[in-house]
């Protein structure tokens, strides 16, 4: 089922959804099960899936030399997708990004999506760096490409002509949103400009970038009606689990931590302490968006599922 059905099915009461990494390479699915048992037990709506293209690790030759090398630390999200749709008999959503793939790799894999039952894509340029060896002509710079790319196929339209059209997907698109704006932005409104685009051209639904201050994503969220974006917008949400994420989160998604949050964790000694304060933290964020009516409270477990359950168990 597409998530633009299952949102509407819910009549406005507000769901419940995770987003999971694929295991490392060489890690047992069943390491994956362990951590999704337990977050079942509170019905997500759906099951985010990332994806990971090739990245550039350094390896030493047999001579001492150290040489880069590219290496896919995360494959499986296709075949991730499908396992836990019917093992679980959850809704799932397979990310596909721009960066590290050719057009027709991604072409390919959405066929493979098709064909395994999956109805939903998560549609993103990507976060790894722009140095892999692909030829950048064939690969698309903006999600926005890539939206219209999955919206030629749920109209039959193909990337090359030999193609058999006698058949159409019919994905369900997500699209991502930063109610901090997207780091490359100038503004906010230019990358709101940017967000519309890509409703505009097939998006079905928004999640959100993670915040820490429900403000930003209200004010977000009216920002983007008021240009005519419709499409339900869900935000992402993380619970800080570590004193280094007070820095790392900042530097890598380009947003802001509010000072009592910062306070509260400087304070902790213990990593459980940690995890309290975030979770916490976390709670009231969740209650308050929920007593507003947004339609999921989507979170990024990160693959751990400890502090989401607690959360789940105070907020559904
Ligand atoms: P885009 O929509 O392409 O926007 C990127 C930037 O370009 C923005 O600044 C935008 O304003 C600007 N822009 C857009 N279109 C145009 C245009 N036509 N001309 C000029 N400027 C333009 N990364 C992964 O690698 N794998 C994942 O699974 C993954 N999952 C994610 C899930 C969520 C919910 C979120 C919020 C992010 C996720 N990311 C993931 C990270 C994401 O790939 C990065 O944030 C990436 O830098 C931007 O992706 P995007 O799809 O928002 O990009």
């Amino acid at each position: 089922m597409k998530i633009t059905e299952i949102l509407e099915k819910s009549k406005g009461e507000t769901l419940f959804s995770i987003e999971i990494l694929p295991p490392q390479k060489g890690k047992k699915i069943n390491d994956l099960f362990d951590v999704l048992n337990p977050l079942m037990d509170f019905n997500p709506a759906f099951v985010d899936v990332t994806y990971h293209p090739e990245e550039m690790v350094y390896k030493r030759r047999p001579d001492g030399l150290i040489e880069e090398a590219p290496l896919r630390k995360r494959p499986g999200t296709v075949g991730i997708s499908a396992a836990i749709k019917y093992k679980y008999n959850v809704e799932t959503v397979p990310h596909m990004v721009c960066v590290g793939f050719t057009k027709e790799e991604t072409e390919d894999a959405l066929f493979s999506l098709y064909y395994q039952g999956i109805d939903n894509v998560m549609v993103l340029k990507g976060d790894s760096k722009d140095n892999l060896n692909i030829d950048k002509n064939n690969q698309h710079k903006y999600a926005s490409e890539l939206v219209e790319q999955v919206y030629n196929m749920n109209h039959g339209k193909f990337l090359h002509e030999e193609t058999l059209n006698e058949m159409e997907t019919d994905f369900c698109i997500g699209v991502a949103g930063y109610p901090e704006k997207h780091f490359e932005a100038p503004n906010l409104n230019a990358d709101l400009k940017w967000l519309r685009n890509k409703v505009d051209l097939g998006a079905d639904y928004i999640i959100t970038q993670m915040f820490f201050d429900n403000k930003k994503y209200f004010d977000f969220v009216d920002k983007c009606r008021k240009i005519g974006i419709t499409v339900p917008i869900i935000p992402g949400l993380k619970p800080i689990d570590a004193k280094y994420q007070l820095k790392s989160i900042p530097s890598r998604f380009f947003l802001e931590l509010p000072e009592d949050l910062v306070k509260e964790v400087e304070k902790c000694s213990k990593v459980s302490d940690i995890k309290k304060v975030g979770e916490e933290w976390c709670i009231q964020q969740s209650k308050e968006l929920k007593a507003a009516g947004v339609p999921s409270l989507h979170y990024y477990t990160m693959s751990k599922s400890d502090v989401v359950v607690n959360i789940a168990k105070a907020v559904l």
